[in-house]
């Protein structure tokens, strides 16, 4: 076999979290091997949100040999063990999404089965009393305990993240330029982008782009008209205001999701501050409206003016197209709901790695990562859709029009089969396991209405056993954990 290798050029547009992420990353991976370039400008900025994360963001640092502690001092950051959601279901009830697991699976059965069965015998317990990560986020501890036994993710600040994140790149050759990109250049015979003019008139070329312009999506829609698929019928929020505000108490590790009558609020408490933020329907809510609620229910004096963003959730149809591959924004957007934008940022850069092109493009390459990232957000998408159909809510238009509109198919399947069976099933490495679904499935208020009989093999007495070991075990363990914000002071002040 022969095979020649030249250094790619690789050409970053871009460097909000999704461009410095990428630049870490290829920089960190693939080094001398290729000629990384990130463009960024600062007079545009970046979004300046997107500040809750999910557990896998653990392994993309601990794959770039970054230190916990160092990473969590630079990005003021605290750990999250899910989120709260508060009035979804209905106005005044809470439940709550955690990253950890519910009591212990049989092969045959998840946990929610033997709990099932267990009302049936008249243990009254709450399913919420058998998950460790979600007992300890409502008391306000937190620790890493062996085993991994404690599932966790951040809360951080995106903007020092990004500041983090380039000094890494920038440590491992990437050269950042500064200024603002003027024109996409087009390759007359293959179509391909050739390079990006600056407005200074610097030219930059390269073999392979990525686009991280963010919802601007210079590149992959602005030169090449990649398509987009506007999913705003299943998720129709498209509009959000962010403010940051000073913390009152002691950060929390957990993220709150508050619904509205149009929407919902964020809180993400971090070491220094707290991000806030509304996220609502503009057909049944108006800006200032928004704001004035915003700034109506934040706690403790504001740091930042209002930053005002509207979006339409969906996917750009072709995540990578000709030589471009869209990262962050620019490949779609969905909701911050359940914190799974800079997820899926993680996944596209991991998935560019493994698939770095030889030397062209493989349209194999290409297909087989549209089709994996596309399948990613296709799941994730319903199981935030899940968020807003499976309401009691009738109080507002908005939350008639969620429940009464249609669903994907296989939503509604999951749908269905947990209501008949109790039963969930996680297929082709989706992102939410089975006990993700059933938490918000319950916590929605799909009360399944039978169950697997192999939890009814077990006597009376066996089933006391497991209830009460396992819920004493999950109280003993959050007992013995010291306060969360305890914790961060300690083990980010020690170094
Ligand atoms: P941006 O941050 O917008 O960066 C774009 C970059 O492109 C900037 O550097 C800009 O200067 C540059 N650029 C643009 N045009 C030009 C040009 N002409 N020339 C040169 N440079 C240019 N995600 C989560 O995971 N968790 C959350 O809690 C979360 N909350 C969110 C809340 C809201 C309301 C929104 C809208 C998003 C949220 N997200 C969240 C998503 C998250 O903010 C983004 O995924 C993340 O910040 C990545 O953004 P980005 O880098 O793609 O774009």
């Amino acid at each position: 076999m022969t095979q020649t290798y030249s250094r790619r050029r690789i050409v970053i547009a871009g460097g909000g979290t999704a461009g410095w992420m990428t630049a870490a990353a290829l920089a960190r991976t693939l080094g001398g091997a290729i000629e990384l370039t990130l463009v960024e400008s600062d007079a545009i900025g970046t979004i300046g949100v997107g500040e809750s994360t999910i557990p896998p963001l653990v392994n993309y640092n601990r794959l770039l040999g970054i230190g916990e502690a160092e990473f969590m001092r630079a990005t003021q950051a605290t750990f999250k063990l899910g989120i709260e959601f508060e009035n979804w279901k209905v106005d005044g009830e809470s439940y709550f999404h955690s990253f950890g697991l519910t009591g212990r699976d049989h092969w045959t059965a998840g946990f929610q089965h033997f709990w099932l069965h267990g009302l049936t015998k008249g243990h009254d317990w709450s399913f919420d009393d058998y998950c460790l990560e979600l007992k300890a986020a409502h008391a306000g501890r937190f620790a890493h305990l062996p085993d991994n036994r404690m599932n966790y993710a951040y809360q951080l600040d995106s903007s020092l993240y990004a500041a983090y994140l380039r000094r890494l790149a920038e440590a491992d050759g990437a050269r950042r330029v500064e200024g603002k990109i003027a024109e996409v250049e087009l390759d007359g015979q293959t179509g391909n982008i050739a390079a990006l003019r600056l407005e200074s008139g610097e030219r930059l070329a390269g073999d392979l782009f990525v686009d991280c312009t963010g919802f601007r999506a210079l590149l992959i829609e602005g030169a090449l008209h990649a398509g987009y698929d506007d999913w705003s019928h299943y998720l129709p929020c498209d509009s959000a205001i962010a403010v940051q505000t000073e913390s009152v108490r002691p950060p929390v590790p957990y993220t709150r999701a508050i619904a509205h009558d149009a929407g919902w609020q964020w809180r993400i408490p971090l070491q220094h501050r707290q991000g806030n933020g509304i996220v609502y329907c503009s057909r049944y809510l108006d800006r200032d409206a928004a704001l004035e609620r915003l700034l109506g229910t934040i706690e403790g004096q504001r740091l930042t003016e209002p930053n005002f963003i509207r979006f339409v959730t969906g996917a750009r149809r072709q995540q990578w197209y000709r030589n471009c591959i869209a990262v962050g924004l620019s490949g779609g957007f969905m909701e911050p709901l359940e914190s799974t934008s800079i997820h899926l940022i993680q996944r596209a850069i991991l998935r560019l790695i493994r698939m770095m092109p030889m030397s062209e493009v493989s349209p194999r390459d290409v297909a087989e990562f549209n089709e994996q990232q596309l399948t990613d957000m296709v799941q994730i998408r319903d199981f935030l859709v899940l968020h807003y159909k499976a309401t009691e809510r009738r109080d507002s238009p908005f939350w008639r029009q969620c429940a009464g509109m249609a669903i994907p198919d296989s939503l509604s399947h999951k749908i269905e089969l947990f209501r008949e069976t109790g039963r969930v099933f996680r297929k082709n490495e989706e992102l939410f396991a089975e006990n993700s679904w059933v938490q918000v499935m319950l916590g929605q208020g799909i009360m399944p209405r039978a169950y697997h009989p192999v939890a009814t093999k077990l006597s009376d007495a066996e089933l006391d056993h497991l209830l009460h070991g396992l819920r004493e075990s999950v109280e003993r363990t959050v007992a013995s954990l010291p306060r969360h914000h305890e914790y961060v002071a300690q083990y980010c002040g020690a170094r």
